[in-house]
């Protein structure tokens, strides 16, 4: 369980993040969705261990966050798909888990191999990053995060830099992480991200939570003003 106990963050004495608590539980998916500047992105890279708290902690099973970091047990899926430009699909996927885990490079293009086929991309295996749409990159960034065994995945925005088509290749990716009861945290515009996979979801406005529901009472009746101004539309 991530555990968010009244964490805020302010950068040179400008509040971005102000007292924020609530849990994530093991095998949850949570969307955060709110308006540009509401402090979504700072609020995930620091459940990412990336960007310490100002004040207030955040642990996953009781221990800090930026240790799990560092053990490579959070895996982090940005806007731009970031792939090795001169590494084939199956290396890119197979580097981390060999260089962090000290597995051999076999094993790891073996465990590489496996997440291909288990998320129907074993055709583009030897494909060059060049080579891929832009949602077959995001899938692929996905598979390189889950190759390092995470239990918490976090994404940013995945599919905002993506068409229709491969937005919705990308959310089925995330839906199979789900399925296999990773935990899975999604900052999202995308309204159907949040109606497919998201057990809670995570209002923000200005820094703070204003509401956490799930999809269906946001839609059906929103408590807070930022709730229904974001999921109005989807109804
Ligand atoms: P968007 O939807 O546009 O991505 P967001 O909700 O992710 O927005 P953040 O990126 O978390 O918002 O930024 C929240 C606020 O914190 C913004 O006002 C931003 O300018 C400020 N901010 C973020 N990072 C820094 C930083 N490193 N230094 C100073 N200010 C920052
Ligand atoms: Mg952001």
């Amino acid at each position: 369980m991530i555990e968010i106990n009244n964490v805020s963050k302010h950068f040179d004495g400008v509040p971005v993040i102000s007292n924020v608590s609530f849990d994530i539980r093991s095998s949850e998916a949570v969307v955060i969705c709110g308006p540009s500047g509401s402090g979504k992105s700072t609020l995930l890279r620091m459940i990412a261990g990336l960007t310490n708290p100002s004040a207030g902690a955040i642990s996953i099973d009781g221990e800090p966050v930026q240790r799990r970091t560092f053990n490579g047990q959070i895996g982090l899926v940005l806007q731009e798909p970031f792939l090795y430009s001169h590494l084939s699909v199956v290396n890119n996927i197979a580097l981390a888990p060999c260089r962090v885990k000290g597995i051999s490079m076999k094993q790891a293009r073996t465990l590489a191999l496996n997440l291909l086929r288990e998320f129907n991309l074993l055709d583009k295996a030897d494909a060059y990053p060049h080579e891929l749409s832009g949602g077959q990159k995001q899938r692929i960034s996905i598979l390189r995060a889950l190759a390092m065994e995470p239990e918490v995945v976090l994404l940013d925005e995945p599919t905002s830099a993506l068409d229709t088509i491969s937005t919705q290749e990308v959310i089925g990716t995330i839906k199979r992480l789900t399925e296999r009861h990773c935990t899975v945290v999604v900052v999202t515009h995308e309204l159907s991200i949040s109606n497919m996979i998201a057990d809670r979801v995570v209002c923000m406005d200005r820094g703070e939570v204003h509401e956490i529901s799930t999809p269906y009472d946001l839609v059906t009746r929103p408590r807070s003003l930022i709730g229904k101004e974001l999921f109005s539309q989807s109804v």
